[in-house]
């Protein structure tokens, strides 16, 4: 008879541990995963450009080439759980991807919205592949074309993070995205939490989220006594198919990672400014001429050169801003969050 606590004190302790070990997982994670890292075309290895950023289980999906859905596949990330994807322009090596992106839904459940969002035209793409391939969609898109995409914009929010369009100059309409979490709530201390004996459990939630919670016994604990100063939020910024642009370095400056297309070498230089692209030597320029970047990752390479070849564009902007790395298909990138 006297087991029956002992055995309700277990269970419960069973509970709590997960609980706050979850509890302190979840307030950490951000994850980048490469999707695609080719421009133009795939290759065998290399799909188009597209990354996705995770964050505490949220996915937003940063352009959408040929090939997206097997990587994804292959990461097991879930494709329900992307709930915004961004489009930088209408060139079929970005957007590719995304009517089979959409097409998944017949396959698996999902009830909340997806939102899409880009330049102009994109809404009439999507609504015409949804038309001509009579796609069968359980789910709402919203579709949200930028208006004057060629001024800096806030086009999403939500009450953890802000993502900034900033305009790019392309052979057509192009955007970056600058992601940044809003200051998130400070340290939190379990041992000054049990110490002032809050329980684990939602009551830390509540006091990390800033909000005083009233115990049992009557006693107020404020935040204050059990979490630490505001933290600074994580800073992530994608930028592809662009001329060189230095003003964008004010755009990119502080990003923990800065995401950018290096497609060609520096002797390509001449070439690239025709074509509206940057040479991985003018990506490295922006980084360094923005400041506070805690590493920069090139993506979107042109085909011509092999995956041993890439090194070229490597040593070149390392040259430049030596925090640089090359992106490569289905590579993850985690971001911890800033301690202060
Ligand atoms: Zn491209
Ligand atoms: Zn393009």
């Amino acid at each position: 008879m006297e087991s029956l606590p002992k055995l309700e004190l277990l269970k419960k302790e069973i509970w709590n541990f997960p609980f706050c070990l979850f509890f302190a997982i979840l307030s950490l994670i951000m994850e980048v995963f490469i999707l695609g890292t080719g421009g133009m075309m795939p290759l065998p290895g290399r799909h188009l450009t597209s990354v996705l950023l995770r964050r505490e289980g949220d996915q937003f999906l940063f352009d959408c080439g040929e090939g997206t859905q097997v990587s994804l596949r292959k990461l097991n990330l879930k494709w329900k759980k992307i709930t915004t994807i961004f489009i930088s322009h209408t060139h079929a090596d970005h957007i590719t991807g995304l009517p089979g992106i959409l097409m998944l839904s017949s396959q698996v459940e999902r009830t909340e919205p997806l939102r899409i969002i880009g330049p102009p035209k994109i809404r009439e793409y999507v609504e015409t592949s949804r038309n001509v391939l009579d796609m069968y969609v359980n789910y709402e898109i919203h579709v949200q074309e930028i208006q004057e995409p060629e001024k800096p914009q806030l086009v999403y929010e939500d009450e953890a993070l802000t993502v900034k369009a900033v305009p790019l100059r392309h052979s057509r309409v192009c955007v970056g995205y600058v992601l940044e979490e809003k200051k998130r709530p400070g340290v939190f201390y379990p041992e000054k939490a049990r110490a002032a004996g809050v329980p684990c459990g939602p009551l830390w939630s509540r006091l990390q989220n800033g909000e005083a919670v009233t115990l049992e016994d009557g006693r107020k604990i404020e935040p204050g006594a059990v979490v630490g100063s505001p933290r600074k939020g994580r800073k992530f910024s994608f930028v592809t198919d662009t001329a060189f642009q230095p003003s964008l370095a004010g755009q990119v400056k502080g990003s923990d990672l800065f995401i950018c297309e290096g497609m060609f070498e520096r002797a390509l230089a001449d070439s690239a400014r025709e074509k509206k692209h940057l040479t991985s030597s003018q990506a490295a320029s922006i980084a360094s001429k923005a400041g506070g970047i805690g590493k920069m990752g090139l993506i979107h390479y042109s085909p011509r050169y092999t995956e041993r070849e890439l090194k070229l564009l490597l040593q070149e902007a390392r040259e430049i801003f030596p925090d640089t790395f090359l992106c490569r298909d289905r590579m993850k990138i985690e971001l911890p969050p800033h301690s202060n």
